[in-house]
């Protein structure tokens, strides 16, 4: 058993030894299991103590040189550095890093753009979407009026004909590209030339590939959509946030929307995170390690698919499968998958795929991603072991000599692979 950042908590152990026991515990969990789930991550110990910081105790409304509150020369500093990292990053005109989070990246976007009532087209939820892609259940549903586009049932993948189609008879005002499960790559500039058709904004939600597309491996929507949001700390491992990108000409709208209207004072210990993580990526080993990320996801999908088990679309452009258990595994739910992998120190999610006949709460798939084991230093061959011992756990999901021997196995690899040495 490995836990090696929490001792250093002094403080907290004395004053709260409730809390203190909670985030050992929570580090033993991430040290000593497998977390596969595909939007996590594990940042480095220097974003931790930027997040950990004085930086909390500020309030900073305003922007950088333009603040409603004295004493922010230190807050302009960081926020400062988040931003032109992230335009080195990506190479957008303007950047907004104080969003909460991707929720709230996308809500800022929707704010600036959008009145109530207007139209919102994007990918279905059970086809790989996000619930602030307009679902009921969300704010971005309650709002708009919202139409949705998915995967062609046979292939897996979006059929741009189609998306068009529906964009000329439904009359959107914005287009949503960007999943939380969809394994392909957009094709961003088809997407935005369909939005130009039918007089819609392009806002291209990269949440989960910020990472492969900061360095270079996943194409980038930046200069084609009119915005970009995406999470700070799923494929780029920069602490839990969100960000915006855009073109000077709607810099301002999307400004407004985040302050004043839809937040209060930015989390400057967050936006300090985000730029010592920012900085990290523009270190030239980051593109190795998105490099091994994808690679990873690519050596999963032939275990798989070896094994009889189908990944949605028949693999991966990027860092996550998901995978169709109905034809391998007909009376194996995801949710049960989830639970047997859980029990042997695997952690994915149950997942919808498309033409979904279960409950979201049942589902017949699991997500499967490659980001947090990549970090830890997995390559292809021990990412091929972890994909041999799901498949061993699938196939034997109530078989407890299985198991054991599969969590000695996970055991083993957690202490060759440590996650904060
Ligand atoms: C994760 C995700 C988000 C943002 O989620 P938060 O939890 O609010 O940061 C937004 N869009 C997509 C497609 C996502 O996968």
């Amino acid at each position: 058993m490995v836990c090696c950042v929490t001792p250093t908590h002094t403080h907290l152990r004395d004053t709260d030894p409730d809390v203190a026991e909670a985030i050992a515990g929570e580090e033993r969990r991430q040290e000593n299991n497998l977390e596969m789930i595909a939007s996590e991550n594990h940042v480095s110990e220097a974003v931790m103590e930027a997040q950990g910081s004085v930086m909390t105790n500020k309030y900073a409304e305003g922007y950088p040189g333009e603040r409603y509150y004295g004493g922010c020369e230190h807050m302009d500093t960081v926020e400062n550095l988040a931003i032109d990292r992230a335009k080195q990053l990506f190479g957008a005109e303007h950047v907004n890093v104080q969003p909460h989070s991707g929720t709230q990246a996308n809500m800022g976007v929707y704010f600036a753009m959008l009145d109530p009532g207007d139209k919102i087209m994007s990918l279905d939820l059970n086809h790989g979407g996000h619930l602030s892609h307009g679902h009921h259940v969300n704010f971005s549903g309650q709002l708009y009026e919202v139409e949705q586009y998915g995967v062609d049932p046979e292939t897996g993948y979006i059929d741009y004909d189609e998306v068009a189609e529906q964009a000329a008879e439904f009359g959107p005002d914005i287009i949503v590209s960007g999943s939380s499960a969809y394994p392909r790559e957009f094709e961003w500039d088809r997407l935005s030339a369909i939005a130009d058709d039918v007089d819609a904004h392009h806002l291209a939600d990269i949440a989960h590939i910020t990472g492969l597309v900061a360095a270079g491996i996943h194409s980038s929507p930046v200069g084609s959509a009119d915005f970009v949001t995406g999470s700070t700390h799923k494929t780029i491992r920069a602490g839990r946030g969100g960000m915006i990108m855009t073109t000077d000409e709607h810099a301002d709208a999307v400004d407004k929307a985040i302050f004043p209207g839809g937040q209060g004072g930015p989390l400057m210990h967050n936006i300090a995170g985000k730029a010592v993580g920012f900085g990290e990526a523009l270190e030239s080993d980051f593109v190795d390690y998105a490099e091994q990320v994808v690679s990873n996801a690519k050596t999963l999908a032939d275990v798989f698919t070896d094994a009889g088990i189908q990944p949605v679309s028949g693999g991966t452009d990027k860092h996550l499968l998901l995978l169709d258990l109905r034809e391998s595994h007909p009376d194996l739910t995801g949710e049960e998958a989830e639970d047997a992998l859980d029990d042997v120190g695997i952690t994915v999610n149950k997942n919808t795929v498309p033409g979904e006949t279960r409950s979201p709460f049942v589902t017949s798939g699991i997500r499967v991603g490659t980001p947090a084991l990549t970090t830890r230093g997995f390559d292809d061959d021990a990412m091929a072991t972890v994909g041999e011992l799901i498949v061993e756990r699938l196939n034997n999901p109530d078989d407890a000599d299985v198991a054991s021997e599969i969590r000695d196995e996970v055991d083993r690899l957690c202490a060759e692979f440590p996650v904060y040495e």
